[in-house]
Formats: C-alpha cells, structure tokens, sequence
C-alpha cells in the first residue's frame, strides 16, 4: 500500500466527504482518516454519523466558523507536538463554501504539509451534467443574504462569458431566482437539488420558466447558469453605457472612465466631459 504520511513532517489532509451518498467516500479517505491522530470537524455530531458507519474511531476536535480563530493555535500546537490531522467539512470539500481556507494557510505558513484527499464536491457534480459549456466557468459560491448586496454582485458577473455556478439554501431559492431573471435576462440554466441523494432532480430549463417554477423548499441546490454569449463590444455602446459597464463591474467611476479612454483609444478629458455633462 502507498505511504500515507510524508517523512518527518507533521500533516494536514484535507479530506472530501459525501454530499449525501455515503457510498461516494474514497477509499483513500476511509485510510487517512483512520491513520491520523485528530480529525478536525466542521460539525462533530454530523460528521460522527459518517465515522461511525466507516467505524472510525479517532477523536474529533471541533473546527467551524465561529471558533476557527480561537482553534488555530490549538492545531498549530498539536502539528508541533507531530500530530497528523485530518480536516473534514459536513459535506463534500472543506474550503468550498465551508470552512477551511484559514487553517490550511495557516499550515502552510507555518512549513508543515498540506495534502488533498480529493472527493465530492457540488460544484462538479452539478456542472458536468448541466448540459451548459463547462470550461470556462466561474464558482462564485453563495450570494449575499442582503437583496442590494446579491444584485450588487449579480450585476458585476452580467457581461462574463463563461459559465457560472452559485449554491443556494432551498429557502431562498425562488427569490435568488427572481433576482438573478431581473438581472441577467433569459438564459439557459440548470437547477440540480439533492444530487447523489434519493430525491435527486436536475431541472435544465430557462431562467423566464425557471422563475414561474414552484421550488421544493427542502433540500440543497445548485445553480448553474449560461455565460452572455451577447456581449457588446464598446463599439455598441455611449461613452456614458461604457463607463457604466465597468462601474457594475465594481470599478470606482474614475477607474472607469480611465478605462473606457484607454479601450477607446480617446483623452481621458473627453470622457470626463461626457459624463460631467451628464450628472
Ligand atoms: N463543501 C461543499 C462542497 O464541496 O460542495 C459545499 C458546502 S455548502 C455549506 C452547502 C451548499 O452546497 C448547499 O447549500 C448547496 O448549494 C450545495 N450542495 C451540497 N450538497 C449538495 C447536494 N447533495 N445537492 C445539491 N447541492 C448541494
């Protein structure tokens, strides 16, 4: 069998669990999380569901949003002392959408090894069997809670080509809709809830017969929406449209029309003249 464990140095494995069928876990997964001597846990309790059917039997320490500062020298600590752990989310890849990203750097910083375990993760699971183009594509994760905060950010992704892929909660799932129609406009999409469960439904439809859809407000979604294929070039638009463009796009207006002078190939002066004009 392959050596778990790089010589010398302590190790943190990152480990992809389940996104709902237990029988997706790796075997590699079952032997690092048996060989480690601590398993940080997003949530104990869930995860001790998983490692009780594997019948794994290491102890847990609990790592999730609210206590991850307060655990980082803890861990820092143990990988000191030479212990090698294992980090597991409640589902699927720790660091997507989940917590993760500081311990790992942290790791990293502080010169002990970090080693993927790769495994289930919605993203793909959802993406490959949209229907839409895959590559290139853009996992922008959950959306802001606020309504101006979620257009905000709609708005910055409106003119991008490639495919885009959000997570919703089921309860928000009809308004995020609604939210992204009024913004992006008609475009192919696919809604898969559930995956690798025994509920699993994979809706490929537009965003216009998406939003007049009831929703099963039960259960996890991912949403995978078209790139703009119709994009505008500058040739199509106002000096005042241009600018405008990259101020959705979350550029200052200043930065904006420094760029709409550059694009255009004009002095930076006749597009401030432009919209002074204008405001
Ligand atoms: N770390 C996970 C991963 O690698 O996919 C994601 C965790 S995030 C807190 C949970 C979100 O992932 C859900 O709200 C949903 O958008 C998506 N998700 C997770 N499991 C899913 C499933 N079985 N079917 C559809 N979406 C799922």
């Amino acid at each position: 069998m392959q050596k778990s464990f790089k010589e010398n140095k302590p190790t943190l494995y990152v480990i992809s669990t389940p996104i709902g069928n237990l029988s997706d876990i790796t075997f590699r997964a079952i032997e690092i999380l048996n060989e480690v001597d601590i398993i940080l846990a997003e949530d104990t309790r869930t995860s001790g569901v998983l490692l009780n059917h594997f019948q794994i039997k290491k102890p847990m320490m609990s790592y999730h949003e609210f206590n991850k500062e307060a655990q980082e020298n803890k861990i820092i600590e143990m990988m000191n002392e030479g212990k090698n752990l294992a980090l597991i989310s409640d589902a699927g890849t720790p660091g997507i959408s989940d917590p993760g990203y500081e311990i790992i750097k942290s790791v990293i910083d502080s010169g002990f090894h970090v080693i993927s375990i790769p495994g289930p993760s919605a993203i793909l699971a959802a993406l490959v069997v949209s229907g839409l183009i895959i590559q290139p594509f853009t996992f922008i994760g959950f959306l802001p809670r606020k309504q101006s905060d979620m257009k905000k950010m709609i708005e910055t992704y409106q003119d991008r080509k490639e495919t885009l892929i959000i997570y919703e909660s089921p309860m928000r799932i009809q308004k995020t809709l609604n939210t992204i129609y009024s913004i992006l406009g008609n475009r192919n999409i696919s809604l898969s809830r559930e995956l690798t469960k025994t509920f699993e439904t994979i809706i490929r439809t537009t965003l216009d017969k998406a939003v007049s859809m009831e929703h099963n407000p039960k259960g996890e979604y991912v949403i995978i929406i078209e790139g703009n294929h119709n994009i505008q070039t500058h040739f199509d638009l106002s000096i005042e449209e241009h600018v405008q463009r990259y101020v959705k796009q979350g550029h200052s207006e200043k930065e904006a029309m420094k760029l709409v002078a550059e694009e255009r190939n004009i002095k930076k002066s006749e597009v401030y003249k432009v919209i002074k004009i204008d405001s």
